[in-house]
């Protein structure tokens, strides 16, 4: 792999390899990956990547989707580095006023408890900080994987709430580079799904709730306990392959219960196979490629549909070589 930031304002690698910035761990090249490593940076990494031509794809923390292998002829803006979590300072509002010192102000969590938050903060490293200060409102992320960003735009969560009930602001760009701070009430986030369209997360306010250490952490213990019951947590996988449908179309079954009605557990393509402890996830044994892993999502869709008449909606997101 060459690296080269000569021609970028932000650090940038040629030809890098995608699948290791996968939890799933599938997926080829990319011509052209920026690490910007500040929101400010991240604003210039997609000002200059559209001044040249590129619309560029953003990667989080890669757990909630499926690249597909080879070079992919594109830019990709990763937002790995940008991973900061802070208190803002006393009296702001303003996501701007978060500077260096915004750490050192000793303000109690319970005056003030909302987190400033970057993009590549991780979902894990922001709940641990919230448990630490006493603040409720994330342990519906407990063993979620990703990044704040990601965790926005998919609006990530499950059955005890979602990653938008303590968004009190999102500070995003634009495609025509503007930088914006949406509060709240001017969202629409939907079932795993932010709303914010082309627009890219730089961080967000997060207002949480505060309460004591212990019971923020024996609530978290207890949802990550289910999750781990549930879920294969440690495979590798890209989360939940399909959105659940509506209840009332599936006569109340979620898509993985779908997928274990229509006997499709543990059916395998290639090195890609449905986990026998949850039908929602696709895992990676070790070498899967990415046609192993699309080719049986295909399979158990079109499977479902024709045994119980039910069209399963994508979770994950799919990036093919050629964008669109
Ligand atoms: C084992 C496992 C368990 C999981 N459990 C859950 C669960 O319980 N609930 C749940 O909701 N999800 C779950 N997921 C899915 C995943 O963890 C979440 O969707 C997470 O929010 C994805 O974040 P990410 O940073 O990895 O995003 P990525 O996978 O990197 O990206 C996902 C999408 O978000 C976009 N995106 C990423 N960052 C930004 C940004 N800064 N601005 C704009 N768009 C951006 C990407 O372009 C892509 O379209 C699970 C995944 C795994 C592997």
């Amino acid at each position: 792999m060459t690296t080269s930031s000569v021609n970028w304002p932000v650090a940038a690698l040629r030809d890098a390899e995608l699948r290791d910035r996968t939890y799933m761990r599938v997926g080829g090249r990319v011509r052209w990956l920026l690490e910007p490593a500040t929101p400010q940076e991240l604003q210039l990494a997609i000002v200059t990547a559209r001044e040249r031509g590129f619309v560029p794809r953003i990667l989080g923390g890669g757990c909630n989707l499926v690249i597909e292998d080879g070079l992919h002829d594109c830019l990709v803006i990763t937002t790995d580095r940008m991973k900061r979590c802070f208190r803002p300072l006393r009296g702001s509002s303003r996501f701007d006023e978060q500077t260096q010192q915004g750490e050192l102000v000793h303000i109690d969590p319970a005056e003030d408890p909302r987190l400033v938050v970057w993009a590549g903060t991780t979902l894990q490293k922001l709940c641990s900080t919230a448990t630490d200060l006493g603040l409720s409102g994330l342990e519906c992320l407990a063993g979620v994987p990703g990044q704040l960003g990601g965790g926005i735009a998919m609006n990530a969560g499950g059955r005890y709430g979602e990653m938008w009930d303590c968004v009190e602001l999102v500070r995003v760009i634009e495609p025509d580079g503007r930088m914006l701070d949406l509060p709240r009430a001017e969202c629409t986030p939907r079932y795993r799904n932010g709303g914010l369209g082309e627009r890219v997360v730089a961080g967000a306010i997060l207002k949480l709730v505060p309460r004591t250490r212990a019971l923020v952490r024996e609530r978290a213990k207890q949802y990550l306990k289910e999750k781990n019951d549930a879920q294969p947590l440690t495979e590798w996988s890209a989360g939940c392959v399909f959105k659940n449908p509506d209840k009332q179309r599936s006569g109340g079954l979620s898509a993985g219960q779908l997928v274990e009605r229509c006997g499709l557990k543990g059916r395998e393509r290639g090195d890609a196979y449905v986990s026998p402890q949850h039908g929602n996830f696709v895992i990676n044994r070790r070498n899967a490629s990415s046609a192993d892993v699309l080719g049986l999502i295909e399979e158990l869709r079109a499977e479902v549909a024709s045994q119980t008449g039910v069209q399963l909606e994508l979770e994950v997101k799919v990036w093919c070589r050629e964008p669109g």
